[in-house]
């Protein structure tokens, strides 16, 4: 298994000898990735795990709507799980309440096999950081509340841990770099941070 996350991913680096950020220089599947901390480059065989898109009903109270939520296939999804619903331009934290398959209800399935999640809006979503500690990244995340600001430049802590926010990256895709500039937790698809 491996993370991406568009630009960089986290492998075992030969010469550091412990997990990296690396830069991708080359695309996958046949990739050429360069460590952030030593500058080693090596040429690796990566496979993207696929996504999958399901549909999703969203209520909140009496009404509902329907939406999409993107899946990586291979995950198992369960009831109580957190997810991030798409419905017309708009995101939402949702929690699983029912899976559906070939009509019947499930309590847990892959995502190959849902046909439609039934969900709830929820104010909690989970964010995630890559926090950068001299050479090495430390993954962490954290239940939160959906509007929970985080902004850069400036002190937070995801997971018990304390950091400076360097960067951010959006579900949209973009990454917001200027100081002060802030995003709510259910806009982020990821936090950066540095040891101060
Ligand atoms: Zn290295």
């Amino acid at each position: 298994m491996y993370f991406m996350d568009n630009d960089m991913i986290i492998l075992d680096c030969p010469v550091c000898g412990e997990e990296m950020d690396f830069e991708i220089l080359k695309e996958p599947p046949e990739a050429v990735v360069k460590c952030s901390v030593c500058g080693h480059v090596m040429r690796i065989t990566l496979k993207e795990p696929k996504s999958k898109t399901v549909h999703a009903i969203v209520s909140f109270g009496d009404e509902s709507s329907t939406g999409t939520i993107d899946l990586i296939e291979g995950e198992i999804i369960s009831v109580g799980d957190y997810l991030v619903a798409e419905v017309g331009d708009d995101s939402f934290s949702v929690e699983v309440t029912s899976i559906e398959e070939n009509n019947a209800r499930r309590e847990k399935l892959p995502t190959e096999k849902i046909q439609v999640l039934w969900t709830r809006l929820v104010d909690k979503v989970i964010i995630r950081a890559s926090l950068n500690k001299g050479a090495t990244t430390i993954p962490l995340y954290e239940e939160v509340e959906g509007d929970k600001v985080y902004t850069v430049g400036q002190i937070t802590s995801v997971g018990g841990r304390q950091f400076r926010v360097t960067r951010i990256k959006l579900r949209k895709g973009n990454i917001i770099t200027r100081k002060d500039k802030t995003a709510e937790a259910r806009e982020i698809k990821r936090v950066y941070g540095e040891r101060s």
